[in-house]
C-alpha cells in the first residue's frame, strides 16, 4: 500500500472563532502539564501532595476575587458556563418552590425573563427546570433594539411580577455589550428582591466587571473561552444569594459542588488569571490595542466584500468580534469560502436542510438576508499583530477566487474578464426551493428560470460581472400569495434584456420567440435561443392552471434537461389543491410530458425537498404507484382525480400545507464509504478512478485538492487517477449528469469539504444508475 501522509494541522490555519473556544496558551499548557504531573495530588487530602493542590485551588479563587471584583460573595469552581447557570437557576427556582410551599408564592402569573440575544444555554436551562421542578412561571424573552440592546421599559412593565431575569454582560455573536449599571437600576427599582443572573463568559478578559458592587446575584464564567482546556469554569455568587447544589456528593467547594476538583482546569484558570492581574506583562493587549485590531480587520473585509455590512455598531461592543453580512452570499457559502482558505469562522446556528439564520440578528430586527448571511469572525485578547496581520493576508487571498465566481461586486463596472463561469446549468437553491440558471459564455447568454427573491442579488452579480444578455425570466407557475418574481427580477436586469423579448406573458415567456420546434413528431412548441440551446415552452397546467414546463434542446436536437416547476419534483408529485389547481390537467399534463420526453430525459423542478437534484419521469415511476399508473395507461382521468385529491389531503394534515407535493422517501445507501486512511489503497486497487471534487469552484480555488490530499507518497500509477479531478459543484449537479454518460461504470470518488455534500451527489448518483460511487467520508475535515 502506497504510504500516504497526513497533515491534520495545516500550518497555515487562521483561528478566528476565539468566542467559540480558544487555543490554549503555551504557559497555560505548562501549568497544567504542572498540576498534572508535580501538584497532581487530591486537595482534600492532608498530606503534603494534597496540601500543594489545595493552595492552587484557594490561591486560583482568590485571584479570581481579584479579576471579577468580588471582594464579598462565593466563588465555586464548575466544569464551564452551562453548569454555573444550572447552578444559577436551579437554586432561584427551588427558593422559589421553597415559598410556593410555604403558600407565600403563587407563580401563575410570575414571569422568568431572559434576553432575546441570551446563549441558547439560558433560555432552554430556564424551560427545563421550570418545568421539571414544577415552578410553571411563564418564561419569557426580552426583546432587544437594533443596537442588540435590552428594552428597558419592557423590564419596567414586567419586573414587579418577575422572580428571575437572566440577562448577558457581552453577546458571543456580536459582541454586544449591556449597560449593566443601567439596566441595574431599572431592575431594582422595579423589584429589589428578584433573582438577577448575568451569563458573564464573554466578558471574561475583556471588560471590568467590579462584580461584588452590583446586585448581580451569579453570575457564571467559563475557561475555554479564555485560554485554558474545556470544563473548567467558575461562577459567582453573591452573598446571601441561595445556593442549593446540583452536584451533591463529598461536598468539595463547601458543599456546593461536590466532585473532586478539576486541578489541572484550575491551574490553567490561574495562570490565565495571574497573566491578566500582570500589568506588566503584555499577554493580553489593551483594549485600543484590540480596537486597532478590529478596524484592520474591518478595513480587510471591506476591501475583500465592497458591499459587507457589520451588523453592529462598534461603539456597543467588545473589539474582539466582528459580526458582517455580505448581500449575495449565504453564511454557508462564506464558511466554504473561508474554511478552503483555512479561516476558521462561525454563522449562526446551524440549520442542516435549510439556510442558516442568526436568532441574535433576527432578534435585533435585522433583514432576513443579514441574518442568513452572517458571519462572526472572533480573535481574543490574546491575539498578535502578527495573527491579525497574517488574518488580513488570508482575507484577501480570496479575492481572486471571489473574482472569478462574480462573487463580489466591487469590480463590476470594470471589464469583467475576471468572471470564470463556465457554459452550462446552475441550480441554486433556497429552503428546498430551485431556481435554474443556463448561462452560454460564448455568446454571452442566459436565461434564468424561476428566480428567488433571496437569490436575485447573486444571479444579477453574474449577469453584470459576465455581461451576460439575459433572454428570459421565467418563472414555472405562478403563486397566489405574491406577485410573480420573473417581473421582479426583469425590472432588476431590464438592461440585459433585450427590447423585443421584453414583452411577455405573466410567466415571462417572451411573446416574440425565435421560432417553433416539433417534438416526437406531434408538438409544436415556441422555443428562444440561448447559446446552442433551444429553450421551448411547454403548456403543462394542474399544480396551477398556467403552468409551464421548459425544456432544453440541444443542436441534435436531444432534450438535454426538462424544467417541470412544481408538476413532478425528485420524489414528488406536485399538490393539485390551491386555487387553479386542476388534477385532471394535471393527467394530461403527464400524459403529454410522457410524449414529449424520453423516459429517461432529465428532469429539473422548483423544489427539491429530498437533495436529489435532478430525477427522470422512469425513476419517478419506479417510486411513485400513482404516476407509474398514469404513463402506463392503468388509471382512467376521474381514478386518477380521487387518490390524487387523496393524496393531498394527506399532504396537508403532515405538513400544514408547506410542501409543494407529496414527497416519496426513497433514501439510497452509499454502499462504498472510505476513511481517508483507505484513500492510497483505493487509488492502488482502482487506477481509472475519477475524482469527483464537489465543492463549489470558489472553494476549490482557495484549497487545491492534490495539495491537500497530499498524496505525495502514491505511485505513479496511482497518481495517473488524480489527473482527472472533476470539479461537480452541487449547483452543477445536473450539468454534470448531462455530459457524464461516459462514467456510468467508472470508479467516482467523490469528496468535499465535511463528507456531508459528497454523500449528497453519492446518493444522486446511484439512484442515476451510476455503478461504481465512493464517497469518502469526514471530507476533507478529517483527511
Ligand atoms: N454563554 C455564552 C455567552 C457562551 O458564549 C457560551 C459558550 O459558547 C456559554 C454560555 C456556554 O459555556 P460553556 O461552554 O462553558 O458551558
Amino acid at each position: 500500500m502506497p504510504s500516504v501522509e497526513h497533515s491534520n494541522h495545516p500550518s497555515n490555519e487562521v483561528y478566528l472563532d476565539n468566542n467559540a473556544t480558544t487555543k490554549v496558551l503555551p504557559v497555560v499548557v505548562e501549568a497544567v502539564n504542572h498540576a498534572m504531573q508535580v501538584c497532581y495530588g487530591n486537595p482534600s487530602s492532608s498530606h503534603i501532595t494534597g496540601v500543594k493542590a489545595k493552595h492552587i485551588l484557594e490561591s486560583t479563587r482568590g485571584l479570581a476575587r481579584k479579576v471579577i471584583g468580588a471582594a464579598s460573595g462565593e466563588i465555586i469552581f464548575t466544569s464551564g458556563a452551562t453548569e454555573g447557570i444550572q447552578m444559577g437557576i436551579v437554586s432561584s427556582l427551588l427558593t422559589i418552590k421553597d415559598q410556593m410551599n410555604n403558600n407565600q408564592l403563587v407563580t401563575d402569573d410570575c414571569y422568568l425573563l431572559y434576553g432575546s440575544t441570551e446563549h441558547k444555554a439560558v433560555p432552554n436551562t430556564l424551560e427545563h427546570w421550570n418545568k421539571a421542578l414544577g415552578v410553571n412561571a411563564k418564561v419569557m424573552a426580552i426583546p432587544v433594539n437594533d443596537k442588540g440592546l435590552l428594552d428597558e421599559q419592557f423590564i419596567e412593565q414586567y419586573i414587579g411580577k418577575t422572580l428571575l431575569i437572566c440577562t448577558m454582560a457581552v453577546n458571543n455573536e456580536t459582541g454586544v455589550y449591556q449597560d449593566l449599571a443601567k439596566l441595574e437600576r431599572v431592575i431594582r427599582t422595579g423589584n429589589e428582591d428578584v433573582f438577577w443572573l448575568v451569563d458573564c463568559v464573554q466578558a471574561l478578559g475583556k471588560m471590568n466587571l467590579n462584580i461584588s458592587d452590583t446586585s448581580i446575584d451569579y453570575a457564571p464564567f467559563s475557561g475555554h473561552k479564555m485560554y485554558t482546556p474545556k470544563g473548567i469554569g467558575f461562577m459567582y455568587i453573591r452573598e446571601g444569594s441561595p445556593c442549593i447544589p446540583i452536584i451533591a456528593g463529598g461536598g468539595q467547594e463547601g458543599g456546593s459542588r461536590s466532585g473532586t476538583e478539576n486541578i489541572p482546569g484550575i491551574a490553567a484558570l490561574h495562570r490565565v488569571f495571574s497573566l491578566l492581574l500582570d500589568e506588566q506583562d503584555d499577554t493580553f493587549k489593551s483594549v485600543a490595542q484590540l480596537e486597532a485590531y478590529r478596524q484592520q480587520i474591518a478595513d480587510t473585509l471591506k476591501a475583500v466584500f465592497p458591499g459587507v455590512v457589520f451588523n453592529h455598531d462598534f461603539d456597543y461592543s467588545v473589539p474582539t468580534t466582528i459580526n458582517f453580512s455580505v448581500s449575495g452570499m449565504f453564511s454557508k457559502d462564506l464558511m466554504d469560502l473561508f474554511d478552503a482558505a483555512s479561516i476558521r469562522v462561525s454563522s449562526g446556528s446551524a440549520c442542516s436542510a435549510k439556510v442558516t439564520h442568526s436568532f441574535v440578528l433576527d432578534a435585533m430586527g435585522a433583514d432576513a438576508w443579514r441574518s442568513e448571511s452572517a458571519i462572526r469572525m472572533s480573535f481574543g485578547p490574546a491575539s498578535t499583530q502578527q495573527e491579525i496581520d497574517r488574518a488580513c493576508d488570508a482575507l484577501k487571498s480570496t479575492i481572486p477566487a471571489l473574482k472569478h465566481a462574480c462573487l463580489v461586486m466591487s469590480d463590476m463596472h470594470d471589464d469583467g474578464s475576471e468572471g470564470q463561469l463556465k457554459t452550462g446549468f446552475i441550480e441554486l437553491q433556497y429552503n428546498n426551493c430551485c431556481c435554474w440558471v443556463y448561462i452560454d459564455v460564448d455568446t454571452r447568454e442566459c436565461i434564468i428560470i424561476d428566480p428567488l427573491p433571496q437569490l436575485t442579488a447573486r444571479i444579477e452579480g453574474w449577469v453584470i460581472c459576465q455581461k451576460l444578455t439575459v433572454k428570459a425570466v421565467l418563472d414555472t407557475h405562478l403563486h397566489f400569495d405574491h406577485e410573480p418574481y420573473n417581473r421582479t427580477f426583469a425590472d432588476i436586469v431590464m438592461n440585459h434584456i433585450p427590447t423585443d423579448l421584453q414583452l411577455t406573458d405573466d410567466n415571462g415567456w417572451p411573446k416574440a420567440v425565435d421560432g417553433q420546434v416539433t417534438i416526437a413528431g406531434k408538438h409544436l412548441l415556441p422555443y428562444v435561443k440561448v447559446g446552442a440551446l433551444k429553450v421551448a415552452a411547454v403548456h403543462t397546467p394542474g399544480h396551477t392552471q398556467e403552468s409551464m414546463s421548459f425544456i432544453f434542446i440541444d443542436a441534435s436536437d436531444t432534450i438535454v434537461l426538462a424544467l417541470l416547476g412544481d408538476l413532478v419534483m425528485p420524489g414528488a408529485l406536485g399538490r393539485t389543491n390551491v386555487p387553479t389547481s386542476s388534477p385532471l390537467a394535471f393527467y394530461d399534463s403527464l400524459k403529454k410530458l410522457a410524449e414529449v420526453l424520453q423516459p429517461d430525459t432529465l428532469i429539473g423542478s422548483s423544489h427539491d425537498y429530498q437533495h436529489k437534484f435532478v430525477t427522470t419521469m422512469a425513476l419517478e415511476s419506479q417510486g411513485n404507484a400513482l404516476m407509474a399508473s398514469v404513463l402506463d395507461n392503468t388509471i382512467s382521468a376521474m381514478a386518477f382525480k380521487d387518490e390524487k385529491e387523496k393524496l393531498d389531503e394527506k399532504l396537508v394534515e403532515s405538513t400544514g400545507g408547506i410542501l409543494c407535493g407529496v414527497v416519496e422517501v426513497d433514501k439510497v445507501d452509499v454502499p462504498y464509504s472510505l476513511t481517508s486512511v483507505q484513500i492510497g489503497e483505493f487509488f492502488e486497487q482502482h487506477p481509472q478512478a475519477v475524482l469527483l471534487d464537489v465543492r463549489e469552484a470558489f472553494e476549490c480555488e482557495m484549497g487545491d485538492l492534490v495539495g491537500q490530499l497530499n498524496l505525495s507518497g502514491l505511485t505513479t500509477s496511482d497518481t495517473q487517477a488524480l489527473n482527472t479531478i472533476i470539479n461537480v459543484p452541487l449547483t452543477k449537479f445536473a450539468d454534470f449528469v448531462i455530459h457524464a454518460e461516459q462514467y456510468k461504470d467508472t470508479p467516482l470518488l467523490l469528496i468535499c469539504r465535511t463528507g456531508t455534500r459528497s454523500l449528497l451527489a453519492c446518493q444522486s448518483l446511484l439512484r442515476l444508475g451510476y455503478q461504481q460511487v465512493y464517497n469518502i467520508r469526514g471530507g476533507l475535515a478529517l483527511y
